[in-house]
């Protein structure tokens, strides 16, 4: 789609102000559950911070706009930066050394904790971004498995290296679906290691795409 970019400033300008003390420009109108800016423009939904980077930077192409500020409502174009989909994980997991040092039992309470997550965050001095990653199993994913839970309370279940607690029909459905693998490994109750070995075909290899294999 053509972005008629002077259009496009004045909409990001009037949805956003100046934060004096840090040079953010916030957008305030509609955030994303990580705290992106959302900017209809056309009847196409952009993350504002990449219409931004687009209008007055350049094209961005496959790449991830990322934030030298950390700010996620930042849309000023000087605090962005073109990264790979690698760089922007690293870059937010990375600048948030924190997050590095919660235990278990804090990242149990986080999950259960139903505040908002910038006043979760600020509890735990941690980026509120990442509060969304520990609450939906992008971040200390592994603690999320109940089996790896019960592997630690003694009760060792073979599904936890092998696979037999899932079912043929589970298995197809796990090589057919494009969720991620620590999702599915909670969906399941499966350690991801097991999800993988699956969708690699290095375990249930009698099972084929058709059904089961003679
Ligand atoms: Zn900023």
């Amino acid at each position: 789609m053509l972005l008629n970019n002077q259009e496009v400033k004045d909409a990001l300008f009037n949805c956003s102000k100046i934060n004096e003390t840090t040079g953010c420009i916030e957008w305030f109108r509609c955030l994303d559950s990580y705290g992106y800016g959302r900017k209809n423009y056309k009847g196409v939904i952009w993350p504002a911070h990449r219409l931004s980077y687009e209008v007055s930077i350049g094209p961005i192409g496959e790449l991830c706009v990322c934030h030298k500020c950390d700010n996620p409502k930042c849309i000023n174009p000087e605090h962005l930066f073109l990264g790979t989909k690698k760089d922007n994980n690293l870059d937010c997991i990375k600048k948030d050394r924190h997050m590095h040092s919660l235990l278990s039992e804090q990242v149990h309470a986080i999950r259960a904790d139903t505040r908002g997550r910038e006043a979760i965050a600020k509890d735990y001095n941690i980026n509120p971004r990442n509060v969304s990653y520990i609450k939906n199993g992008k971040l200390w994913g592994h603690l999320e498995s109940p089996l790896v839970f019960m592997h630690k309370q003694g009760k060792c279940f073979g599904a936890l290296n092998g696979s037999t607690k899932l079912t043929e029909d589970d298995v197809k459905a796990i090589r057919k679906s494009k969720r991620e693998q620590v999702i599915l490994s909670r969906q399941y109750g499966v350690h991801p290691s097991t999800i993988m070995a699956i969708k690699r075909h290095k375990t249930w290899k009698h099972i084929t795409e058709e059904g089961v294999s003679s």
